[in-house]
């Protein structure tokens, strides 16, 4: 039976939502699963960690984000438990870590998978920019594989067992690479690759402030908020918003584009949306082939009424 191991990623102590997905995946591959947590407390976390083996507590004295020190402990945590799968989720730190890591344990590694297979050791990716899917196959030595963000159907329901609960020392070893300071947006925002529900808003918005419509609609629906690469570019919205190739990656289950023409840029990044809402002046605007629902008007018009629409229904 193989050794299949997780990354269970905390954003400052909180346990993303994705890891649900990791977990499902997981659970039902009938392998033996140790799931990897930094932290100081591993109780708050386990009844999230039902249905698997091992949880495996890294602790130290500083358990703050730092790449290398990161990537050295998994590499040990990998060697010592003779994990053969290593999995985590393709989120900013996951894109950070996990080439390091498979540098450092001397491992494959496949990013962005759509699906996983972790006993065949088989995966299926885009690539070319969502042009195509590839299948990957990893078959020598450890594998890593990251996994897109709402893309796993997660388990209903508590999972049965409690796992077995084992610590290993952070490696802190001097840094080569030190992250000195990380900045965050100053509103509170909604992770992007983590929401349900995004409405995005493009170069129509015209300025920063008729962002606040989108806002206003995106509050009814507890909704993030994201934007095109035109809207970044003319600063009406900021960079964390982008989505698109050199954006961020969503898959909603729900993705509402204002005044986005949908440039394939614009598209790969959202392409995987379960629901795709539409709404542009343009009748010929690339976005209406895409869209599941196209609204052809005037979003200044149509933003403000959906939400008091949806404010009556909700
Ligand atoms: C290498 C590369 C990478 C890129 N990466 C990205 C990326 O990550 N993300 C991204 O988004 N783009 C990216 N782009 C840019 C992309 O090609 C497009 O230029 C961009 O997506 C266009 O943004 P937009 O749809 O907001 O603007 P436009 O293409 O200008 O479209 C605006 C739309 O708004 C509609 N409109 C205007 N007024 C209204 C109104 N009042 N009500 C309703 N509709 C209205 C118009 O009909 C039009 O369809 C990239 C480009 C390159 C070359």
């Amino acid at each position: 039976m193989a050794n299949i191991g997780l990354y269970i990623e905390l954003k400052e102590g909180v346990f993303k939502k994705s890891n649900r997905e990791l977990l499902s995946l997981a659970r039902k591959c009938g392998q033996n699963v140790h799931a990897v947590v930094f932290c100081s407390d591993v109780q708050p976390y386990l009844p999230k960690l039902r249905g698997i083996q091992t949880v495996i507590q890294v602790n130290g004295a500083d358990l703050a984000y730092q790449p290398d020190r990161y990537a050295q402990t998994l590499a040990d945590i990998i060697a010592e438990f003779k994990l053969d799968v290593f999995c985590g989720i393709f989120s900013a730190q996951g894109k950070d870590l996990f080439p390091r890591l498979a540098a450092k344990a001397k491992a494959s590694l496949v990013n962005d998978c759509l699906a996983v297979d972790l006993a065949a050791r088989k995966c299926v990716k885009p690539v070319y920019s969502g042009k195509l899917l590839a299948e990957y196959q990893v078959n020598d030595g450890r594998a890593l594989f990251t996994v897109r963000p709402n893309v796993i159907a997660v388990e209903e329901g508590p999972a049965d067992g409690q796992p077995e609960v084992k610590t290993f020392p952070f490696n802190a070893a001097p840094l080569k690479t030190r992250i000195v300071q990380v900045m965050k947006s100053a509103a509170k925002k909604i992770d992007l690759t983590e929401a349900d529900i995004i409405v995005s808003g493009g170069r129509a918005m015209k300025n920063k402030e008729n962002f606040a419509i989108l806002e206003d609609l995106a509050a009814v629906l507890k909704a993030g908020i994201g934007a095109s690469r035109a809207a970044v570019d003319a600063e009406y919205a900021t960079a964390d918003m982008q989505v698109g190739q050199t954006g961020k990656v969503v898959n909603p289950k729900l993705y509402v584009a204002c005044g986005i023409s949908g440039a394939i840029q614009h598209f790969v990044g959202m392409k995987t949306s379960k629901v795709i809402v539409a709404i542009n002046k343009d009748p010929e605007a690339p976005i209406f082939k895409k869209a599941d629902y196209g609204i052809v008007g005037d979003l200044f018009v149509i933003a403000p009424l959906l939400k008091e629409e949806l404010k009556k229904n909700l």
